[in-house]
């Protein structure tokens, strides 16, 4: 009889690839995974029943911005933020999407810096030196599954800039190319971009194929929130596609969605296209969350112009009633290259989410707060902003159900909550729900993906994608990260009211072969590591 150090016995494994599911039992040795006839004989010193359940790989979240969660320490509000994400059976978070991360800082700029990754991930996480460094602060910490991270392009063009809406010098280029190249050699996963945010949306075409140049010479991925996720996404996407044919990174195309009411229905041409590049040998992917709501700062509200210099000069041009009328002017009328959320849904689809010093404002409309003081809901906005120091977090109404399942059957289309884990507030239930959401609600519930599909978009084929050599596949000699389910059960329960609320149906979760989660409850082993690729 073989000895093992974990038994996950009787189950139904659903192994990653996408094959359909076959009854297995998986013994885990030294953190390897084995794979063994149902009834094997092995003696292990633990077991896990699974009889009736379904046995997986552990699910990668591809997009996250929990880059700090983990560091904020062992306060209540900090575990249950961290907590979450093991709950819904994720065992790896890749973090630094959206062109922001918590490295590399910048001496220079380090205190700008340090006050934009508190608005980003919310409480003082640090910033880091390089990527090494980021990841010695994770491993310190201790966490209960692994992170990977992409390198993030408005925080690079921070660190070299400062917060300008300017093009970069060929020196500053330079020197932003050469701490990619750093950080990409250190291990990190990728070059990501958000370029509706500041200050990544000061950057043009031509730079950020530079960067992504350096990504490909690495053969990583240039990941990216693309400029323009409304009336001009389709614009954006060729963006991003020439990008990705100038500099040879691969493309993989962040939360993809068509959304605000003049882009309605615009899934229908992008996935064709994106289908179409693939077909033509192009190697391009997406993620997606199972929601029609989005979340992000309140300050990507406001144009572009208005966030130039940073925190401190937002809040002057706030304070003045001239700026604020040419903020209400280029949301009324649009501004070139400028996403406009507002001026493509309405204040009454912006309600707020995290509001630190305003816990009265959260849960509420920007339309109805300010309906409610008889103000412009612009004054609102901006009052708001500038006594929470910029800190606000919003969700916003602006998707449809049919771009979301279409988006979410695209058989290239991977799954990534976009979590924003920060303390306080009511932030979008997708941190806490989206695994489970789409395996219960889309999978099971609609029809809309077999089980071994849904499986496949959360283990294997994002796995494939940012190059975690040995995850996401239930295979011998595999990293031991599994998760056991109910698929009868399995379900999210996280609303925007009660937006942490664990899932139903996820009973067990391993890292690196260590129970993490055990009949639906943390267990308190810290086994997860800072993954490189
Ligand atoms: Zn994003």
């Amino acid at each position: 009889m073989s000895r093992a150090d974990l038994l996950v016995r009787g189950g139904v494994l659903v192994d990653g690839t996408g094959a359909p599911g076959r009854p297995a039992d998986v013994a885990v040795t030294g953190g390897r995974l084995a794979v063994l006839p149902p009834g094997a004989a092995v003696e292990a010193a633990e077991v896990l029943d699974a009889r009736g359940r379904i046995v997986a790989p552990g699910f990668v979240d591809v997009h996250t911005h929990s880059d700090g969660a983990a560091l904020l320490g062992e306060a209540d509000a900090g575990r249950a933020l961290v907590r979450a994400a093991v709950l819904q059976g994720v065992t790896t978070e890749i973090c630094g999407n959206c062109g922001s991360g918590l490295f590399p800082a910048l001496p220079s700029q380090l205190p700008a810096m340090r006050a934009e990754a508190r608005v980003t991930f919310g409480g003082d996480t640090g910033m880091f030196r390089d990527f090494a460094g980021f990841a010695a602060a994770h491993t310190a910490a201790g966490r209960a599954n692994n992170v990977a991270s992409l390198v993030g392009h408005g925080t690079l063009r921070s660190g070299v800039l400062g917060p300008v809406d300017r093009p970069a010098r060929p020196e500053e280029l330079r020197e932003m190319c050469a701490l990619l190249d750093l950080a990409l050699s250190q291990g990190a996963a990728g070059l990501s971009t958000g370029l509706i945010y500041t200050p990544g949306s000061y950057a043009g075409t031509d730079e950020v194929v530079a960067l992504a140049a350096v990504a490909a010479r690495h053969g990583k991925p240039y990941v990216t929130h693309l400029r323009d996720e409304m009336s001009r996404v389709e614009e954006a996407l060729e963006e991003a596609v020439e990008i990705s044919v100038r500099s040879g990174a691969a493309l993989h195309v962040s939360h993809h969605k068509t959304a605000g009411r003049y882009a309605w229905g615009r899934t229908e041409r992008t996935l064709p296209r994106i289908a179409a590049l693939r077909a033509a040998g192009m190697d391009v992917t997406c993620d997606v969350y199972p929601y029609t709501a989005a979340s992000t700062a309140l300050s990507a509200m406001l144009p572009p112009w208005a966030n130039d210099g940073g925190l401190a000069a937002l809040a002057a041009r706030l304070g003045d009633p001239a700026q604020r009328d040419r903020m209400r002017r280029a949301i009324a009328e649009g501004v070139p290259g400028w996403e406009n959320t507002v001026g493509n849904g309405g204040w009454d689809r912006i309600s707020v989410a995290c509001a630190p010093r305003h816990p009265q404002t959260e849960g509420r409309t920007i339309a109805e707060l300010a309906a409610a003081a008889s103000a412009d809901p612009l004054d609102t906005a901006a009052g708001l902003l500038v006594a929470e120091r910029g800190e606000v977090t919003i969700i916003s109404h602006s998707m449809v159900e049919e771009d979301v399942r279409r988006v979410l059957a695209a058989p290239y289309a991977m799954i990534g909550s976009d979590g924003v884990p920060k303390p306080g507030g009511r932030p979008h239930p997708r941190w806490a729900g989206t695994f489970p959401r789409v395996l219960g609600r889309y999978a099971r519930e609609l029809g809309l993906l077999t089980l071994e599909e849904a499986v496949h978009k959360m283990t294997g084929m994002a796995a494939a994608r940012f190059g975690l050599a040995g995850r996401g596949v239930v295979r011998d000699g595999a990293h031991a990260d599994l998760v056991v389910f109910d698929a009868e059960r399995v379900a999210d329960r996280a609303t925007f009211t009660d937006p942490l609320l664990p899932p139903e149906g996820i009973e067990a979760v391993v890292v690196a072969g260590a129970v993490v989660v055990r009949d639906g409850e943390e267990t308190g082993a810290r086994p997860g590591q800072v993954l490189t690729t």
